[in-house]
C-alpha cells in the first residue's frame, strides 16, 4: 500500500466508562498514525443498541482530549466520511447486506430463538454453519415464493453470513506474524437483523473501515477471534486489496497472578481502572478515574505507553512527543502485560516534581476551596506562601492530594496537638525554653533568611547551654501540631514572624494546663 497515507480508527462500542486497556488501544493507534504522518479517526460503533449507554460517547471523547489523544476526524470532529456515528449510517449498511444476498455470500434466516433453542437440544455442540444450515428455516432451504411471502407478511430475519467450510484462513498480524484458522470452526454469522435494520458489529466494523480508507487496525487481542472473519468478509465484497493490515495488541494483566484486569481488580487493589470518573445511570455506582485521582495526563500517558511496548533502551520517561518518535508495531509484545499500578503511580511522582510551583498550585487552589469552604484563604497563584511551601515539600508528593496534605498546616494553623508527640516532646522545661525562645525570635530582623534564623536560634542556645533538640523539638510540634514537615527554619520563614510567634504563643497557652 505504498502512496497510501496511513490511517486508523478508534472505534469504541459506548457499552459504559472506556477501560484503561481502550485508553492504550486509542494511544497506540495515535502514536502510530502520528510516527507515520497518517490520521486517526473517531468512529463510535453504536448498532447494539441493546448495550448503548447514555453518556458513554462524551466520556470517550472527554477522556481522550484530556489525555492529549488528538483526531483528524470522527464523531465530534467531522470530516469526509461523515456520519462517523454507525447509527446514523443505516442505509449504507442496507446497500451492502444486499450485494452479498445477490451474490449467494449472504443469506436470509428466520429461525426463530425458540427454534434455535431446539437444534441446541438436539444436536451436541450445535453451530449454525456448513453443516447444520440445510436443516434451518433460511433462504437455502426454503423455496424463493416462501421466502418472499414471510418478508411480506412482515416476519423477522436476519441475515448470516455463508461460510464455505474447510478453507485455511490466514490472518496477517504486525505484531503475531501469521494467524491460520480453519473456516470450519467459525459458524454463519448475523451480519444483519430486520428487527431494527441495523448490522452487527462484524458488518458495520468492515463495511466503515473500507469506505474510510483505513490502512491499518489497531486494537486489543479480544478481537483476534474476529479477525478471521473480516479477513472473509473482504474477500466477499472484493476488497482483499485494500484490506487493511491487522495488529491486536497485547492484553493487559492483573496487577497480581493471572488474567485480564478487571474492575474488580482495580476495587480489589484500589486504583482506577478508567480515565475519568464515571457514575453508573442505573445503579448510580461510582467508579474513580485516574484525573480525579490526581494523575497527570502525561503521567498517565508514559505509564500506558509502556504496558506492551519498549524502546528498546533504559529510558522510562517519555514525552508524547518522544513517544511518537520512537514508536512502532515490531516492538509491541505478543504477551501480555502486567498492570503494574505501582509503577503507574512511580510516573506520577516523577512527573510531579517537573511541574512548577505556580503550576501545581493550580492543582491545589481547587482542593484548598473544597476542603476549607468557609475560610476566607484567597489563594491565587501568585501568593508567594503558597508556591515556597509547595516548593518545600513536592519532592514528598506522589499526587496533588498528598501535596495538600503536606502543606495545609502552613494556612491552617493548628488548634490541637498529637498526644504523642506531646507526650514523647514536652518536657517539664519546655514552657520555659520556647517562652525565653519569643524575644530570640523577635530579636531577628530578616526573617526570610532561613540560615541567618537558624543561626541565631542555634547560638542561643549554645550560649544558655540548651540542648537544641530540647527547643527545636517542642517548637515544630508548636507550628506544625505533630512532628513532621520540612525543615524548622523553611517552616518559619513561609510562616513569617508574625504566625510563627502567634502559634508559639497559642500553643504554650493550650499546653500549659496539661
Ligand atoms: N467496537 C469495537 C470495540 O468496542 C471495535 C473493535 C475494533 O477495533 O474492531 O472495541
Amino acid at each position: 500500500m505504498e502512496n497510501t497515507k496511513i490511517r486508523v480508527r478508534f472505534a469504541p462500542s459506548p457499552t459504559g466508562a472506556l477501560h484503561i486497556g481502550g485508553v492504550r488501544t486509542a494511544l497506540y493507534n495515535y502514536l502510530f498514525a502520528k510516527r507515520n504522518g497518517g490520521e486517526m479517526v473517531l468512529r463510535i460503533e453504536d448498532t447494539d443498541s441493546a448495550r448503548f449507554v447514555e453518556g458513554a460517547e462524551n466520556y470517550i471523547i472527554e477522556a481522550l482530549a484530556w489525555l492529549g489523544i488528538k483526531f483528524d476526524e470522527g464523531v465530534s470532529f467531522g470530516g469526509k466520511y461523515a456520519p462517523y456515528r454507525q447509527s446514523e449510517r443505516k442505509e449504507i449498511y442496507k446497500t451492502f447486506v444486499e450485494q452479498l444476498l445477490d451474490s449467494g455470500k449472504a443469506y436470509i434466516a428466520f429461525d426463530t430463538p425458540e427454534f434455535l433453542d431446539e437444534k441446541r437440544a438436539q444436536i451436541a455442540n450445535f453451530q449454525y454453519d456448513a453443516s447444520t444450515r440445510m436443516s434451518m428455516q433460511n433462504s437455502l432451504v426454503l423455496p424463493e415464493n416462501e421466502v418472499k411471502t414471510k418478508i411480506a407478511n412482515g416476519e423477522k430475519y436476519v441475515v448470516r453470513f455463508k461460510i464455505e467450510p474447510n478453507e485455511d484462513i490466514l490472518v496477517n498480524d504486525l505484531i503475531r506474524g501469521e494467524v491460520k484458522i480453519n473456516s470450519s470452526v467459525l459458524d454463519d454469522k448475523v451480519l444483519w437483523k430486520s428487527a431494527d435494520e441495523l448490522p452487527t458489529y462484524h458488518l458495520a466494523n468492515i463495511v466503515d473501515d473500507h469506505l474510510m480508507k483505513i490502512t491499518h487496525v489497531i486494537r486489543g487481542e479480544e478481537w483476534l477471534p474476529s479477525a478471521p472473519l473480516h479477513v472473509l468478509l473482504y474477500r466477499a465484497f472484493g476488497w482483499e486489496s485494500t484490506m487493511p493490515s491487522f495488529a491486536h495488541l497485547p492484553l493487559l494483566l492483573k496487577p497480581d497472578g493471572k488474567g485480564k484486569l478487571s474492575k474488580r481488580d482495580g476495587d480489589r487493589l484500589g486504583f482506577p481502572v478508567f480515565p475519568l470518573d464515571w457514575i453508573d445511570r442505573k445503579t448510580g455506582e461510582k467508579s474513580s478515574g485516574y484525573r480525579e485521582a490526581g494523575y497527570f495526563p502525561e503521567a498517565l500517558i508514559n505509564f500506558l505507553a509502556l504496558l506492551g511496548w519498549n524502546s528498546g533502551t533504559e529510558q522510562e520517561i517519555f514525552s508524547m512527543e518522544e513517544l511518537i518518535n520512537l514508536f512502532s508495531l515490531e516492538r509491541c509484545s505478543k504477551s501480555g502485560a502486567k498492570f503494574d499500578y505501582e509503577k503507574g503511580k512511580w510516573f506520577n511522582h516523577k512527573y510531579l516534581q517537573t511541574k512548577s510551583a505556580e503550576e501545581l498550585a493550580e492543582y491545589l487552589i481547587p482542593i484548598f476551596k473544597q476542603k476549607f469552604p468557609d475560610n476566607n484563604l484567597q489563594f491565587t497563584i501568585y501568593n508567594l506562601q503558597l508556591l515556597q511551601a509547595i516548593d518545600a515539600l513536592k519532592e514528598r508528593a506522589t499526587f496533588p492530594q498528598d501535596l495538600f496534605d503536606l502543606i495545609a498546616f502552613f494556612f491552617v494553623a493548628p488548634e490541637t496537638f498529637n498526644e504523642n508527640d506531646v507526650k514523647k516532646r514536652w518536657k517539664e522545661d519546655t514552657a520555659q525554653l520556647l517562652t525565653e525562645l519569643i524575644p530570640v525570635l523577635e530579636s531577628i530582623e530578616n526573617f526570610d533568611n532561613e540560615h541567618l534564623a537558624e543561626e541565631t536560634v542555634k547560638s542561643w542556645c549554645e550560649e544558655k547551654n540548651y540542648n537544641l533538640g530540647a527547643v527545636m523539638n517542642p517548637f515544630r510540634l508548636t507550628l506544625v501540631g505533630e512532628m513532621k514537615g520540612p525543615q524548622m527554619f523553611v517552616i518559619t520563614k513561609i510562616l513569617g514572624k508574625e504566625e510563627t510567634i502567634k502559634r508559639l504563643k497559642y500553643a504554650l497557652r493550650f499546653l500549659a494546663h496539661r
